[in-house]
């Protein structure tokens, strides 16, 4: 089972960031994902859905990714921090467990994070502004269009959870775009995007794929929002 779970997918971050290489598996890779897919669910009990079943296949991933880096070793240590700067996404189901977790967390410590999250949502409201000409009311309809041109800008930027100390300040409920993140070279010591060696795995896809689905049958849609983003929406507002 394993085996098809860590087949590697064939991709290039770098190009697919430049907009050169779409998301689509090969025939081989689609057929391997398949039977991978079928048994990374086969793990997780039926009856589970929405918030529990996300978490349930979070812990999945991680307990699998765990036995992966055992055998195949990668560069990705705590308090790294380089690709906390940048735009990472989730869905909306992933957001409600993140604001559930944030009520939950110490008072000082939940005060300075949600101070942290306003400012860089705040920072992120004037940077739509500026490449929208002030029409961000269109935002949701054109992100297809200036998603890629977003990506690039904002590389560089802390997320809105990460700590000081390059900890992540919601480690445990983190997104599946920061679980799915590893690399064979520390990325802060490659000066070209071409140089970059993300591992990307079936079980990622599989992982990122069952997330969004899951999440998409209770907000009715597969997209995914930056999380600089989610506080300036109306369902989120109040997180910080
Ligand atoms: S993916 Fe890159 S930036 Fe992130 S922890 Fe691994 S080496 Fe560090
Ligand atoms: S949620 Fe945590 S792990 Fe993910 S980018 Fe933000 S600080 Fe980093």
């Amino acid at each position: 089972m394993k085996e098809t779970l860590f087949r590697q997918l064939n991709w290039d971050v770098s190009l697919l960031l430049a907009g050169q290489k779409d998301f689509s598996l090969t025939e081989e890779e689609g057929n391997t994902y398949g039977i991978a897919r079928k048994e990374f669910l086969s793990l997780i009990p039926a009856d589970l859905t929405g918030a529990e079943f996300i978490s349930q296949a979070y812990a999945l991933y991680d307990s699998l990714i765990t036995t992966y880096i055992a055998n195949n070793p990668i560069a990705c240590k705590s308090n790294c921090g380089y690709c906390c700067h940048q735009l990472v996404c989730c869905s909306e189901l992933e957001m409600r467990i993140i604001a559930d977790y944030l009520s939950t967390l110490p008072r000082p410590f939940m005060r300075k994070l949600k101070k942290s999250i306003a400012k860089e949502s705040r920072r992120f409201l004037n940077y739509l502004r500026r490449i929208t000409d002030g029409k961000l009311g269109k935002i949701v309809m054109i992100w297809e269009d200036i998603e890629v041109k977003v990506m690039l800008d904002w590389h560089g930027n802390p997320c809105p959870y990460l700590l000081e100390n390059k900890n992540c300040g919601i480690y445990p409920v983190r997104p599946v775009d920061c679980r799915i993140a590893k690399t064979k070279v520390p990325c802060g010591t490659v000066s070209r995007k071409e140089d970059l060696q993300p591992v990307r795995l079936v079980i990622d896809q599989i992982l990122s794929d069952v997330v969004t689905e899951e999440s998409a049958k209770i907000s009715g849609s597969m997209q995914v929002t930056p999380l600089a983003y989610w506080p300036l929406t109306d369902n989120f507002k109040n997180i910080c």
